[in-house]
């Protein structure tokens, strides 16, 4: 399946192009259409409705995987899918209003089916999934708790380096590390799914619906 995958860094690609093969069984190509540079939540959030229109018009990709880091944002539930009142800082949600926009306006060609979406929110970042079933203390549930009492046992940075042995490692090593812990955690979805409920499993959903 040709998919094309987008994200806050080229790092974070690597590893769902691998979860995305992994979720789905079968194996996934990717296509890149954007140039892949690190990039913040805002700057994904602008480039999103082009990247769908480019994949639309111009490749053959059947799908776009988007993951995007949560920070100190609304963890997504599927309340917010019944009730969009509840959802306004949730940037899954946001994330899906953009590509239903985008969708809506796209001129339907003959013989092209709609790109399908996946959309992911890693709490709080995307290493930790990466430390999922490593560090115990690592979950939703726990960030929830933390941030509710905000005292937090781990920071983004903290991750960092507890994913690559550094907040400083080089996109290689970082991509190996991420390559890494993709297929670790590919072996058994089961684990991530429970811990990361929100961001990874409805994720996870969406890809299955392709
Ligand atoms: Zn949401």
């Amino acid at each position: 399946m040709k998919i094309a995958v987008l994200s806050e860094s080229p790092v974070d690609e690597a590893f769902i192009k691998i979860i995305v093969g992994a979720i789905l069984k079968k194996q996934v190509e990717n296509i890149t259409t954007h140039s892949l540079q690190s990039r913040g939540w805002q700057a994904l959030l602008q480039v999103t409705p082009a990247v769908i229109r480019n994949l639309y018009y111009k490749t053959e990709a059947e799908a776009l995987a988007i993951v995007v880091d949560s920070d100190e944002t609304l963890i997504h539930s599927q309340l917010h899918e019944q009730d969009e009142k509840t959802n306004s800082n949730c940037r899954l949600c946001g994330l899906r209003r953009i590509i239903k926009n985008t969708q809506d306006k796209i001129t339907v060609m003959p013989n092209r089916a709609m790109i399908k979406t996946a959309v992911g929110l890693a709490v709080p970042a995307m290493e930790a999934w990466y430390r999922c079933g490593l560090d115990a203390q690592v979950n939703e549930a726990t960030w929830v708790r933390a941030s509710n009492e905000k005292k937090f046992p781990y920071t983004k940075q903290k991750l960092k380096i507890d994913a690559y042995g550094s907040d400083r490692a080089g996109i290689s090593l970082m991509t190996r590390c991420a390559v890494e812990a993709a297929n670790r955690l590919a072996n058994d979805l089961t684990e991530i799914e429970k811990l990361f409920p929100g961001g990874f499993g409805s994720f996870a959903r969406d890809v299955r619906g392709w």
